[in-house]
C-alpha cells in the first residue's frame, strides 16, 4: 500500500483551512455557535455539489457537568441521610433512605454511560442541536456503506483539563467518584450490620470525593468553551476534505455517509439521534470516527473504552484497520476507565461496527490540547492532518474492494 503524500498534502491543507474557520470560537453543545458550525459545514458540502445534504434537528443535553452535579448531588443526599438521619430515625430507616439516593445516583450514571434514558433526565437543560448528514453515492451499485464521523461541538475548558497533571488527577478522582457511588452502598450496609466504624469512615472519604464531583459539576459552566481546534475542528476539516476528494475520485461500490454530529461532548446525543433516524439503514455500515486528529506524531485507534461498562473494538474491524494502518505505525490505545469516551464507543454499545482514530505525541497518552483554552488552530500540525487523511483514504480504498 503506497502513501501518496502529494495528494494528501493538498487535502490536509483543505482540512486545516476548515478547522481554522470553525475554531475561531468555542462551539458549546446545543448553542448558537454549534449551530453556526453546522451551517458552515452544510454550506461547504453544498458548494462541493452534493445534493443529498440535510440538517437533522434534535434536543441535546447542554452540559455534561450539570449531569454530574445532579448524579453526585444525589450521592451526597445518600451520604447525608446516613450521617444525619441515624439519630432521629434509627439505623435501618436512615440506611434505607441512604441506599435509595445512592441507588438512584448509580442508576443515572449507569444509564448515561450505556446511552440509555436515565432518571431525572428531563430536569436537566436541553436545547435544540443538530447533525449535518450527507451521502456520496458510488459510481456503481451500492454494495456497502461507510460513515465518516466528526463532532461539531467543543467542551468547556474546565480547570481539570488545564495541565497534564490535572488531567491525571481528574481521571483518578473520576474513578473514585463514579465507582464510589456503587462502593458506598455496601460500606454503609456493612456498618449497620457489623457496627464497625471503619466502614462508616470509608463511606465518609467517598462523600468528600462526591462533594468534589458535585462542586466541579455546578461550577464548570461558569468558564468558557474551548475553541476546539484539535477537539474536534480537526476532524470536521478532515471529513470535509475527504468528501471533497471522494467527489473528485468516487468509490466503486461504497456509499459514503458523512455525519457531522452535535452534542458529542455532553454524551453523544447527536450520534444517538443519527441512529434513531437512520440506524436501520446503517446497521451493517462501518463507522469511522475522528477525534483530535490534528496534533502529534503518532496515530492510534481506540481498542477499548467505556465508563463503567468497557467495550472492545470488533475483531473484524480491528483486522481491517491494522492491515491498512501498518505503513502509518497505527497502534491500539485504551482510554482511561473514566472520563474519556468517543462516539465509537456509543456505536459499539448499540451493536454497530466502528473505529475511532486519534493522534497524540509519542510517549504521552494524554490527547494534545484536550478541552483546553489553548486548543487553537495555530497548534494544528499539517504533517499530522496529512497522515490521518492518507490513512483514511487508504482505508476507503481497501473497504471499497
Ligand atoms: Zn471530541
Amino acid at each position: 500500500m503506497s502513501i501518496n503524500l502529494t495528494d494528501s498534502a493538498h487535502f490536509a491543507e483543505r482540512a486545516l483551512s476548515h478547522a481554522q474557520v470553525l475554531a475561531r470560537s468555542g462551539r458549546g453543545s446545543a448553542t448558537a455557535a454549534e449551530k453556526q458550525a453546522a451551517e458552515y459545514t452544510q454550506a461547504q458540502l453544498k458548494s462541493l455539489g452534493l445534493e443529498d445534504v440535510h440538517m437533522q434537528p434534535f434536543l441535546g443535553l447542554r452540559s455534561i457537568w450539570l449531569f454530574f452535579a445532579l448524579a453526585f448531588g444525589m450521592a451526597l443526599v445518600g451520604h447525608a441521610a446516613f450521617w444525619f438521619l441515624r439519630q432521629p430515625l434509627g439505623y435501618v430507616p436512615a440506611l434505607i433512605i441512604s441506599l435509595i439516593a445512592l441507588g438512584l445516583s448509580g442508576t443515572m450514571l449507569w444509564c448515561k454511560f450505556t446511552f440509555r434514558d436515565y432518571p431525572l433526565r428531563t430536569t436537566l437543560p436541553h436545547a435544540p442541536s443538530q447533525n449535518v448528514i450527507a451521502v456520496i453515492p458510488p459510481v456503481g451499485e451500492v454494495r456497502r456503506r461507510l460513515v465518516l464521523v466528526g463532532h461539531l461541538d467543543s467542551h468547556r475548558a474546565v480547570f481539570w483539563f488545564a495541565t497534564n497533571f490535572l488531567v491525571t488527577l481528574f481521571v483518578i478522582s473520576g474513578v473514585v467518584c463514579i465507582y464510589g457511588v456503587f462502593l458506598a452502598i455496601p460500606l454503609y450496609a456493612l456498618f449497620v450490620l457489623t457496627q464497625w466504624q471503619i466502614f462508616a469512615w470509608l463511606g465518609l472519604v467517598l462523600a468528600i470525593f462526591h462533594f468534589l464531583g458535585w462542586f466541579s459539576g455546578v461550577t464548570a459552566d461558569l468558564g468558557q468553551y474551548s475553541p476546539g481546534a484539535n477537539d474536534n475542528a480537526s476532524a470536521v476539516g478532515t471529513v470535509l476534505a475527504l468528501a471533497e476528494r471522494l467527489i473528485m475520485q468516487p468509490l466503486q461500490n461504497t456509499e459514503i455517509w458523512l455525519a457531522f454530529t452535535g452534542c458529542e461532548e455532553t454524551g453523544c446525543d447527536g450520534m444517538l439521534a443519527l441512529l434513531k433516524g437512520h440506524g436501520s439503514m446503517l446497521k451493517d455500515a462501518l463507522f469511522v470516527d475522528f477525534e483530535l486528529v490534528g496534533i502529534g506524531d503518532r496515530i492510534s485507534y481506540v481498542h477499548e473504552e467505556g465508563n463503567l461498562h468497557r467495550r472492545v473494538i470488533p475483531t473484524k474491524v480491528e483486522t481491517l484497520i491494522n492491515e491498512v494502518g501498518k505503513p502509518y505505525g497505527l497502534h491500539p490505545a485504551t482510554t482511561p476507565l473514566i472520563g474519556a469516551s468517543t462516539e465509537g464507543g456509543t456505536l459499539w454499545e448499540l451493536g454497530y461496527k466502528a473505529v475511532c482514530f486519534s493522534a497524540h505525541h509519542q510517549g504521552s497518552p494524554i490527547l494534545p490540547e484536550w478541552h483546553r483554552l489553548t486548543d487553537t488552530p495555530d497548534h494544528l500540525q499539517m504533517n499530522t492532518l496529512e497522515r490521518v487523511h492518507s490513512l483514511a483514504w487508504d482505508l476507503l480504498q481497501r473497504f471499497d474492494q
